[in-house]
């Protein structure tokens, strides 16, 4: 029977408004179990006692005068803070807790195994700290948890323990430091009913990518056990990214990523809970998602529901029941470092150096930083720490945050996304390198580095002082063009990253940095793994396949991927994914690689593009990509995706290729599909006629076209004076490919890198009409000002 008391209050009798009288963890615990029920949001029951209870344990304890003459003492002496802490929690632990208070948990505890159905529910005893006049501070993490206590004298004193830790020498401090008075804060003890993750998995999840920021997907990350190796960082958990907007209408998980899993946290010996011990997960299980697909779509439903009760961005923590099969959600607080960002102007960095890459790990933060590195074991080191050193440790905890604002960079050796390392430095700022493996082996205090987060999803420390740019793209004032400007996006990794610039679609997702980035082995090596003779790389695609029964579907499932982030970045602008235009000499590069590519003396001139489609010798490589294609546009239901052919030399070439594309499922015409080509050889633009009949639209290959038209190899150090966009022969070319495609009823873009470094260029293809022009990103907003300019001067008066 739910009752409302002043010193104990069951869950669903609480509100979010609730935070002065029982903390914001069980505030909001309340707010889901009342409100979000009916949404099908599972939250495990519980009650928690007030602060109103806190506060009566200390009166009839008649703790007042002693705490403040602690207290005093501490101020006279902050060396003090061990002895005073612990006099403090001595002195709350071992207050009686009073009558009524003692009852009213054992009433309720009783109830709530009465709900379940059990004698003695297990259950997590959890603090959650409040100030009176200051209800929206945050303490979170610097209070005790106990785990898996059973039984009314374990819960009630775990209640006492909670209470107690309060003041926690962490505790103390933060409170100092932020200026909280120690005597008008309060505790709320949460006692809810375990999930037994133990026996499946937990972690937490984001409704927005906490990297960048990007608001319309939900990053969630998972490990076996307890969610408590995941909010620490001991573990390197699965990560799933599941598309918003196409919840419900699809099955929009457009990335999924398997973390190491090497340990668990599991429930320890003894029933008073508290004690946890980490396990070892066999190396065959670490292969398992924790999650399935249908798991993981269920829960970012749940997410997507959670934000919008809250009408904001939300943090969640989940776990799943191995008994039940069952999800729940554990708790829900906002979003703390990407909320309230809304900046005006993007920083952008760039290394311009080159160096050897020492250390990797996940990348946080998009910055850059270099300095001294200092290998410390533990906190209690920090002093030798020097200011604008890199940190470099095994993972980090609340008490490193002091040396972790000192620091120009951070590097673990553990940790995931969501661990404290990760969540600390992206809020201070920080590059940071996390969950490197080996980085306290590897590198050596005293030694200079340069941490690097700014290319993409993966971080690196390099060796020395490298130099880098940064730089500061306002997104004022942005003008509205008439030109569709869009953005060539290389990895992946990178996608979400430039969410905030205006582009309109992605001109150009080129398929090779997939292969190379995400899936590193050559297809056909994935085919025909027997023809592979090179045993390093036999041995290397093993490991990289382990887990799938089939080694073509990792090309896929990793290909797929790929295509789906940068097509959900940009979602629903128009994006074009072109699919492999590697030289032979790359292909060959790739795992296995060697045994299936042709020596070319010309390779930029050879085996590339549509040639290859159809060819024995890749064509069963190109059905993959097909599939992966029709993966990302059916099952995500990332129908924006527009696909594009390289290098197509000659019309008969472009029919076979449509016809195998056709055989693969991915028809032109059929559920909207669009296939563009590249005009990227002169005969492109001499035949545009012909090309316009077979494809939807055009897309100029300034690199590759300027090469074929000046006759110089784009990659020629001697000849680089010669090689320039702007000659008027290849100027003509452009004129004449916008004047006859748009006669024929098609559109023309470009994708070369020609706009994005000569304005003038830009100004040109305006001017002739061009209807899209693709940019990198770091040069979208300089051209975007460019183009309005033209287009202004076009107007006439
Ligand atoms: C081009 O040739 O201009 C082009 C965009 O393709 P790539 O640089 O990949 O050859
Ligand atoms: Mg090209």
């Amino acid at each position: 029977m739910a009752r409302r008391g002043a010193l104990v209050r069951w869950f669903e009798d609480v509100r979010r408004d609730d935070v002065a009288s029982v903390g914001g963890k069980n505030a909001s615990l309340g707010e889901m179990t009342a409100k979000l029920r009916d949404a099908g949001i599972a939250v495990p029951g519980g009650f928690a006692t007030t602060a109103a209870a806190y506060r009566q344990v200390l009166r009839e304890a008649g703790l007042d005068d002693a705490m403040r003459e602690q207290l005093e003492a501490l101020e006279r002496d902050p060396e003090a803070l061990p002895k005073v802490g612990a006099a403090l929690r001595k002195l709350v632990r071992e207050a009686p807790l009073p009558k009524a208070l003692e009852a009213e948990v054992r009433e309720a505890y009783a109830e709530l195994s009465r709900r379940y159905e059990v004698e003695a529910a297990d259950v997590a005893v959890r603090s959650s700290a409040t100030a009176e006049d200051l209800p929206e501070a945050s303490f979170a993490g610097q209070q005790e948890t106990f785990l898996n206590v059973r039984g009314a004298d374990a819960v009630l004193a775990a209640v006492r323990r909670c209470m107690a830790s309060l003041f926690t020498d962490r505790a103390i401090a933060y409170r100092d430091r932020h200026g909280f008075d120690h005597l008008s804060v309060a505790l709320s003890v949460g006692v809810q009913k375990m999930v037994r993750s133990d026996m499946a998995g937990a972690g937490v999840a984001f409704t927005l990518d906490p990297e960048t920021g990007f608001p319309r997907v939900v990053v969630i990350n998972a490990a076996f056990g307890l969610g408590e190796s995941v909010v620490s960082g001991q573990v390197d958990p699965d990560q799933y990214v599941v598309f918003r907007p196409l919840l419900g209408q699809a099955r929009p998980i457009v990335d999924k990523r398997r973390g190491g899993k090497e340990i668990r946290v599991d429930y320890g010996e003894g029933g008073e809970g508290r004690e946890t011990v980490t396990l070892e997960v066999p190396e065959g299980e670490r292969l398992r998602w924790v999650l399935s697909d249908d798991e993981i779509l269920t829960l970012a439903t749940w997410c997507e529901r959670i934000e919008a009760h809250y009408g904001r961005p939300m943090d969640i923590e989940w776990a799943k029941d191995g008994e039940s099969g069952e999800l729940f959600i554990v708790q829900a607080r906002p979003e703390t470092v990407q909320r309230g960002r809304n900046p005006t102007s993007l920083e952008s960095f760039r290394l311009e150096g080159e160096g050897e890459r020492l250390v990797t790990g996940l990348a946080i933060g998009q910055g850059i930083a270099a300095g001294p590195v200092c290998v410390l074991g533990s906190a209690a080191e920090g002093a030798a720490f020097p200011e604008g050193g890199v940190l470099v440790t095994a993972m980090t905890d609340p008490d490193w945050v002091p040396v972790m604002r000192r620091a120009a960079a951070i590097v673990t050796d553990h940790g995931g996304r969501t661990s404290h390392a990760a969540i600390v430095s992206r809020e201070l700022g920080v590059p940071a390198v996390i969950g490197a493996g080996d980085a306290t082996a590897t590198l050596r205090s005293g030694d200079e580095v340069t941490v690097s987060c700014a290319e993409g999803d993966a971080g690196y420390v390099y060796r020395g002082r490298l130099a880098w740019r940064q730089e500061a793209i306002s997104l004022e004032d942005l003008p509205e063009t008439r030109t569709r400007l869009m953005m060539n996006l290389a990895t992946p990794d990178a996608a979400f990253r430039w969410w905030r610039l205006p582009a309109r679609g992605v001109g150009l997702a080129r398929m090779e940095f997939i292969l190379s980035d995400a899936i590193r082995v050559h297809p056909m090596a994935l085919l025909r793994p027997e023809q592979v003779e090179d045993a390093a790389a036999r041995r290397e695609i093993e490991a990289l396949t382990a887990g799938y029964e089939d080694k073509a579907e990792y090309f896929v499932e990793r290909l797929a991927f790929g295509i789906a982030r940068i097509a959900a970045a940009l979602h629903p602008e128009p994006v074009v994914v072109r699919t492999s235009d590697f030289k032979t000499n790359e292909y060959a590069q790739l795992l296995g690689g060697r045994a299936f590519e042709p020596r070319e003396e010309n390779p930029m001139l050879g085996f590339r593009g549509a040639s290859r489609y159809y060819s024995p010798r890749y064509r069963d490589a190109f059905a993959l990509e097909c599939r992966a294609l029709r993966r990302v546009r059916e099952e995500m239901g990332l129908a924006n995706v527009v696909v594009m052919i390289p290098f197509c030399r000659t019309l008969e070439e472009a029919d076979r290729v449509l016809e195998i594309m056709a055989e693969q499922g991915l028809r032109r015409g059929e559920r909207g599909l669009e296939v563009f080509v590249m005009a990227e050889i002169p005969s492109n633009i001499l035949l545009t006629e012909g090309f316009a009949e077979r494809f939807d639209g055009f897309s100029i290959g300034s690199n590759d076209l300027t090469q074929l038209t000046l006759g110089v190899d784009r990659d020629s150090a001697e000849l680089k004076h010669v090689f320039d966009e702007r000659n008027p022969a290849v100027k003509a070319l452009v004129a004449d490919l916008i004047r006859r495609a748009h006669a024929a009823g098609r559109k023309v873009g470009i994708c070369g890198q020609a706009p994005s470094d000569y304005p003038d260029f830009a100004a040109f293809l305006v001017e002739e009409g061009i209807d899209s022009i693709s940019l990198n990103p770091d040069s979208l907003v300089r051209t975007l000002h460019t183009v309005a300019e033209a287009e202004a001067r076009l107007k006439p008066s």
